[in-house]
């Protein structure tokens, strides 16, 4: 019988399908391991490639196969168990198997360095250095007391243990080992550090009793949460209560949190709370410091991994609880390349682990109530506030007939200037960046739009700038009309800049602060505003979505949503779900203390039925009719969806492309509908020409089943080689 002796891997890169090498001679005595990084030859290069298995035979030509050209590990970076769960990940959103083991990889790994060493450096004695007599040492009293320190300890010493003693000493540190007496080592990795918590947490609300006790029942299975709790309603005391259950009985917990909601202030109460050391995985950490946290929770050194989407692939031997925070929110999912939803892996992954899954926010999304209506999720609702604050007021200010000022109503202005005269905080928000979303000539009517995308270019007042928010171009404004020469060129719309200049002309006494993505790039700017909102520093904030997420501020009493329709009339179908959820986080931000909240929301559609609802009946009662309507229509989570897109320079092959594509389809299953090609929402993008492809089937089965064939059909048209195509499982955004 022939020996094991073909590796089968995957690539780097969004190769699909398996590679088999060989083994080198002088490598046949190698302990082989699924998880391994190799280094094999491909066409002329070479590339980083992750062992899957080992076998006896290949299905190719052994003779044709080729060696592999190194190992790059010692040690798997990934278990069979975390290979398992990736490769059905891979499977169910239809990506290749070595992108996505690549992609669950920290970036260094992922270029083929060396895993950082856990443990920092230091000293031990060599045999020589034990046998040293201390007192020939007598003429060089610092490289005695160094010898004296190690020789009384006999362990391995770092770099600060000796400087403790011996105070600095780099250059006895070098004469010592080049004398043979000590060698470098590397000392063994930290434990997590033990905390006495700072803080102790409230007493529990019987809401949140209930929800503690329910959940942690389902502690050492797979049970699945949804914590319904309103803004302000202490789900965060909720997951601390349950996460020191979890480390209590030795396992592991994961919290997923959306990209803007990992602020400051969540890290530090969780600091302050939690009796162990956690770890922060997101991106904007160093490479180095971002691996390292990944190693320490992988070997299961630290118990506690907070972090954003990518977190979700991270290896935690001793899983037992993940948490997703603010569950409904959009940065789960991926939109690009690898297109997955952390969210939906966290079920997953909880139920391979036999974990405990809590998913929680103010706002569920309708996919999550609709499994609590099927029995798959229990819920948990914390229906009040904690502590003494009551929720804000919500009201509608309609503004279809008004002269707007700036952006801003009359109405509102007054109540501005009440609320900042009581010495309160106001927040208002506007979902668009830069001072206007377009200029156009007084003169013909000329707009600016921009040359490789369907969409208008946006001016930014601050660096003179019209720049396309799709497709990153940019250019200086111009001095007058590139159509008609007429100088009189003129700001449409609000921006957050241009709001920024109008309140300033109006309340000039009120020192002001705005936040957005243009303002908070800088490391640390952001947590600096939101310091300096706390302190009552400024008392009028401007923002994006950024500022509706997570952050509590107790003396914002008042906050006004300045233009609430483009949510309303959108032709995804998402888009009221995703505009009740965003005035509901908005709303979240008022009145977080003792003083009552008010919220004001402008709209040219204060008759329009679904924000009626939400305003007069609130979230539940909104989501509910959303669900009936969606259940009707046939639309997700009432049935499953798949996109394929495609994108050219060429204006017309994609629209070929995906003919072809639906063909293919139509022959590999009859239950599945195939709907389009039709021009994808923005046809021109960065110069490419877009348009896709609906697949709507009744079961999940049926869909995976005809998609897992199709995408191995897909790259046979020949029409494939001339477009960028892309398949998202469970699309979000029909973009
Ligand atoms: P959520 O995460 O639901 O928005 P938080 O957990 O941030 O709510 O709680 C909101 C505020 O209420 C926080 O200031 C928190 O300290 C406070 N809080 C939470 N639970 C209690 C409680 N049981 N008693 C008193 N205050 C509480
Ligand atoms: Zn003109
Ligand atoms: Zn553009």
């Amino acid at each position: 019988m022939s020996s094991p002796s073909i590796l089968r891997v995957v690539l780097a890169g969004p190769l699909r399908g398996y590679f088999d090498y060989t083994i080198p001679p002088e490598l046949s005595q190698f302990e082989w391991q699924p998880g391994l990084r190799l280094r094999v030859p491909f066409g002329r290069s070479s590339r980083y490639a992750i062992l899957l298995e080992v076998d006896e035979t290949s299905r190719f030509d052994r003779q044709k196969l080729k060696a592999i050209e190194a190992v790059v590990d010692s040690i798997p970076l990934l278990s069979a168990h975390d290979i398992e769960f990736l490769t059905w990940t891979a499977n169910y959103y239809q990506h290749p198997l070595g992108d996505v083991l690549f992609t669950a990889l920290p970036t260094r790994l992922r270029r083929g360095e060396e895993p950082l060493k856990l443990g920092q450096s230091g000293w031990q004695l060599t045999t020589t250095g034990a046998a040293v007599e201390i007192d020939s040492l007598k003429r060089a009293p610092k490289q005695r007391a160094v010898m004296e320190l190690f020789q009384q300890s006999g362990d391995a010493l770092g770099r600060e243990e000796v400087s403790a003693c011996c105070g600095k000493s780099q250059a006895t540190m070098r004469n010592l080992v080049k004398r043979g007496w000590l060698v470098c080592c590397e000392l063994p990795p930290q434990p997590a550090q033990k905390y006495q918590p700072s803080e102790l947490p409230p007493p529990l609300n019987s809401a949140q009793q209930n929800a503690v006790t329910q959940a942690g029942k389902g502690l050492g299975s797979f049970n699945c949460f949804l914590l319904d709790g309103v803004t302000g309603s202490g789900k965060t005391e909720v997951y601390l209560s349950l996460i020191e259950q979890a480390l209590q009985q030795g396992k592991q917990v994961l919290m997923l949190v959306p990209e803007i909601g990992l602020t400051p202030q969540l890290v530090q109460r969780l600091e302050q709370r939690l009796s162990t050391e956690s770890v922060l995985l997101h991106s904007g950490l160093s490479n180095g410091e971002r691996e390292r946290s990944w190693h320490r929770a992988a070997s299961g050194l630290v118990r506690v991994v907070i972090g954003t989407r990518s977190s979700i692939f991270t290896p935690m031997p001793d899983l037992g609880l993940i948490i997703v925070d603010e569950e409904h929110d959009a940065s789960f999912k991926q939109q690009q390349g690898f297109r997955y939803s952390a969210r939906d892996l966290a079920v997953v992954r909880a139920q391979r682990e036999q974990a405990l899954l809590l998913l929680g926010s103010a706002t569920p999304s309708l996919e999550s109530l609709y499994n609590v209506e099927r029995g798959r999720y229990q819920r948990l609702e914390l229906p009040e506030r904690a502590g003494v604050a009551k929720p804000p007021k919500l009201g509608l200010i309609d503004v279809s007939n008004i002269r707007l000022d700036g952006g801003l109503s009359p109405q509102l202005k007054t109540v501005i200037h009440d609320t900042l005269a009581r010495g309160e905080q106001v927040m208002l928000f506007l979902n668009r960046r830069g001072y206007a979303p377009v200029i156009t000539c007084h003169g013909c009517g000329w707009l600016s739009s921009c040359q490789h995308c369907d969409a208008h270019m946006t001016l930014h007042f601050d660096d003179g700038l019209l720049w396309c928010h799709h497709c990153g171009q940019q250019h200086r404004k111009p001095h007058h009309c590139p159509d008609c020469g007429h100088t009189e060129l003129r700001p449409l719309g609000q921006g957050t800049e241009r709001l920024e200049e109008v309140l300033k002309q109006h309340f000039p006494d009120s020192p002001l602060l705005r936040i957005d993505r243009d303002n908070t790039r800088q490391k640390g700017s952001l947590e600096k505003m939101l310091s300096a909102i706390e302190s009552g520093q400024c008392s009028l904030l401007i923002g994006t979505q950024m500022l509706a997420k997570g952050h509590h501020f107790p003396n914002v009493t008042l906050v006004g949503i300045i233009d609430m329709d483009q949510g309303l009339f959108s032709a995804d179908y998402r888009a009221a779900e995703r505009m009740a959820q965003m005035v509901m986080q908005v709303a979240g931000r008022a009145g977080r203390a003792e003083k009552l909240g008010r919220v004001l929301i402008q709209t040219r559609h204060p008759d329009h039925p679904l924000l009626q609802l939400l305003i007069q009946k609130g979230y539940a009662a909104f989501a509910a009719e959303s669900l009936q309507e969606r259940r009707a229509c046939e639309l997700p989570p009432f049935s499953y969806q798949a996109l394929l897109r495609a994108e050219s320079t060429d204006s017309e092959v994609p629209r070929l492309f995906l003919e072809q594509a639906a063909k293919q389809a139509h022959q590999l299953s009859s239950q599945v509908e195939v709907l389009g090609p039709i021009p994808a929402p923005m046809e021109r993008r960065a110069g490419k020409t877009r348009a896709q492809l609906l697949l709507q089937a009744d079961s999940r089965v049926l869909l995976q089943r005809l998609l897992s064939q199709w995408v191995m059909q897909l790259n046979t048209l020949k029409l494939s080689r001339r477009v960028r195509w892309s398949i998202d499982v469970d699309p979000q955004e029909m973009i």
